[in-house]
């Protein structure tokens, strides 16, 4: 009898440990595509210390920056920006995904029309793919943007894309998983406005701005948001003022890492470790320092890496 009892209890250890371990696989998550400034690492016409080692080391390239937004559950994957690496990042995805999802995102979700945030849907165009309807979620200057110039007004009239507007401070409900908050941030706005994102998962909540003037200039305040997430990816493309050479530092349309660690140097150590910078610019010794990289980590940030899971 008590061997039975025994047997029994193992066989339900095994059936609850399946379930957790199907249940927890079964969570949506984001993979880190690319993690550099609009022209990507190394930088065109960079003959410098900071790109000349990637030009030599194909292993140190870095995509621009770009997320993967995932869910296991309905085997659908969004793609956050439309960079011009989009042909490397589709295929990074495969390969962290095992081929396991389609190759085509269910969308496309774009901040600002920048060259390194919407130009790869050129790929998606009658001279390369070819694709069909594919959905690409903007808000209303990026669309209208997209549909009045060429080329892209040719990947509307030919249905390679599908636009959808998406509405300032709204929540798009993707499934039952997963919704988008879209927002808007003061960037400099030539051709479209700038949006950053909120994607809320029934795990996780995440923040994507990957460009933005300076925090002062928002009409919210970055450490409230970093708060009501878990991971937040925010833009670091400069390090500090001496990769630019006689600028002065309010005139550099970016929050320097520098700026944002004075900002949050008295939160919490579990704030701090939400934050991963990302949108690198090739200057910026956080892609290519060792030494400048650890003293980042030491004070508890983090910084964005190609192919990561989080
Ligand atoms: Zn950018
Ligand atoms: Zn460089
Ligand atoms: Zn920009």
């Amino acid at each position: 009898m008590i061997f039975k009892n025994k047997l029994f209890l193992f066989f339900l250890f095994l059936l609850l440990s399946f379930y957790k371990a199907k249940s927890q696989k079964q969570q949506p998550f984001v993979l880190v595509l690319g993690i550099a400034q609009d022209g990507g690492y190394p930088h065109l016409g960079c003959e410098k210390k900071c790109c000349d080692i990637a030009w030599k080391n194909d292993s140190l390239k870095k995509n621009t920056v770009s997320l993967a937004l995932v869910d296991p559950e309905t085997k659908s994957w969004w793609l956050f920006e439309a960079t011009p690496d989009i042909k490397e990042q589709l295929n990074l995805f495969k390969s962290l995904t095992d081929g396991g999802y389609n190759y085509l995102p269910t969308g496309i979700f774009i901040t600002h029309a920048h060259i390194g945030h919407y130009t790869g849907l050129m790929q998606l165009g009658r001279e390369v793919l070819n694709s069909a309807e594919v959905p690409v979620y903007t808000l209303p200057k990026m669309k209208l943007f997209l549909e009045t110039n060429g080329p892209w007004s040719q990947l509307v009239s030919l249905k390679n894309i599908q636009l959808f507007n998406l509405s300032q401070d709204s929540i798009l409900k993707l499934n039952s998983q997963i919704s988008i908050i879209t927002f808007t941030v003061p960037h400099r706005d030539e051709f479209s406005e700038t949006a950053g994102f909120k994607i809320i998962t029934s795990s996780k909540k995440y923040l994507f701005i990957p460009d933005i003037d300076k925090w002062q200039k928002w009409d919210k305040n970055i450490i409230k948001e970093v708060e009501k997430v878990d991971v937040a990816f925010l833009d670091a493309t400069f390090n500090d003022l001496s990769e630019l050479k006689n600028r002065k530092i309010d005139e550099v349309p970016h929050p320097f890492i520098s700026e944002t660690i004075d900002l949050f140097k008295n939160t919490d150590t579990k704030i701090k470790s939400k934050l991963y910078f990302i949108h690198f610019n090739h200057t910026n010794p956080m892609l290519w320092d060792t030494l400048s990289q650890q003293t980042i980590q030491k004070k508890g940030y983090k910084l964005s890496k190609q192919g990561e899971k989080l």
